[in-house]
């Protein structure tokens, strides 16, 4: 019986083209045509006015856009509590602080009453931070209204977490592209994948070209090796990035098939009382779904229905567990009440892969129907 996984990378036979020119050029080396290539198709994708840097990975495209912003050892920046831990570990590498943010119930994401009494206050500890960072999660835009016209008010420049959310829009315009920086990644269980891989986005050619100076070590104009600031590692290699060019010729099509597996949860969960299926809010959200999740009743609950698909073969995973409440993060302040900590508790994620056959969805649904007793 072969397993259902959560979100499995899939090919479509043109990544392989874009490797060997990489190897039969001997561009095998980080930087190269490939990744000037895949630079320029994110570009197009995101539209005018759109730079992009490509990385190793989006946990250095954080770490860059946070020393871009120019924060340091001592800084305060703000970061969404529910997530995965590699939006937060970047102010750690700066030695900054970080002060989460609980989510709102609507889109999972930074809340923003609690986001302004956050900003509130540590203005008036005199500490304002200098830098938000706010999270599509799963695909799902957050108040991208709401939560800009704050760190308008303040002036503090938001790093838009668009790891999962390539492919999601708010009011028509591209998640990743409403910040000072936007960030994705091409690990493998994201919606297309380089391998591993990651992606800055700025509004500038200065921000592009500078992210690449600190991505290639911090190499000063001079004949010679000379360095004047600390430099990184951390540039898209040739190859993976041709894995990356393969995949952007059908993201839209899995952004149709990942959208499409809602759908197949949201006839399920229709009548179903006993769990509530994440979703749009309104029209003016727009996600990739990357991942379904839903939100039972109580923990208990949430651990029966996780071993059923277990004993079906079918991986399912809890909702991210909020930084707040993270052994490496518990220290840091909190502002926020106790949703991001139910959301954990109660909440799951189920099979979204865009490769998921009839098959397999015969598979969930009927180990859905057993568990809720629907007929
Ligand atoms: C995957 C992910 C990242 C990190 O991306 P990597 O490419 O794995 O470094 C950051 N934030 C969120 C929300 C993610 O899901």
């Amino acid at each position: 019986m072969s397993r259902i996984y959560l979100s499995l990378s899939e090919q479509n036979g043109s990544e392989i083209e874009y490797i060997n020119k990489a190897l039969q050029s001997n561009w095998i080396t980080s930087g190269g045509p490939n990744v000037n290539d895949f630079e320029i198709e994110l570009e197009n994708y995101f539209g005018k006015d759109s730079f992009v840097t490509a990385l190793n990975s989006g946990t250095s495209a954080i770490h860059l856009a946070l020393i871009i912003l120019g924060v340091k050892a001592g800084d305060e920046v703000i970061c969404q509590s529910l997530t995965f831990s590699a939006s937060a570990n970047p102010i750690l590498y700066q030695g900054a602080t970080p002060v989460f943010v609980d989510s709102e119930s609507e889109t999972w994401n930074i809340c923003p009453n609690y986001l302004e009494a956050a900003i509130k206050d540590r203005i008036k500890k005199g500490r304002k931070p200098k830098a938000i960072i706010a999270v599509h999660l799963y695909g799902m835009p957050y108040k991208v209204d709401e939560i800009h016209a704050i760190a308008d008010r303040y002036e503090i420049p938001i790093i838009e977490d668009s790891a999962e959310a390539l492919g999601s829009n708010y009011k028509g315009k591209k998640c990743g592209t409403f910040g000072a920086f936007g960030i994705f990644s091409f690990n493998g269980n994201k919606i297309i994948t380089a391998s591993s891989g990651g992606a800055l986005v700025s509004n500038s050619k200065e921000l592009k070209e500078k992210a690449i100076f600190y991505a290639t070590q911090s190499k000063d104009n001079a004949i010679h090796y000379q360095h004047s600031e600390i430099g990184y590692n951390y540039r898209m290699s040739n190859i993976c990035a041709g894995v990356g060019l393969g995949q952007m010729k059908t993201l839209k099509e899995k952004i149709e098939l990942r959208r499409n597996n809602h759908l197949f949860y949201q006839e399920f969960f229709l009548d179903v009382e006993e769990a509530e299926l994440f979703e749009e809010k309104n029209g003016n959200y727009f996600s990739n779904y990357w991942l379904n999740t839903i939100l039972l009743k109580s923990n208990k609950e949430k651990n029966d229905l996780s071993e059923a698909f277990e004993n079906a073969n079918i991986e399912t995973r809890p909702i991210w567990k909020p930084m707040h409440i993270q052994p490496i993060f518990e220290r840091y302040p909190y502002y926020g009440g106790k949703l991001s900590e139910k959301l954990f508790e109660n909440g799951l994620c189920l099979p979204s892969g865009s490769n998921l056959t009839a098959h397999d969805k015969k598979k969930i649904e009927n180990t859905l129907r057993t568990f809720f007793n629907k007929r």
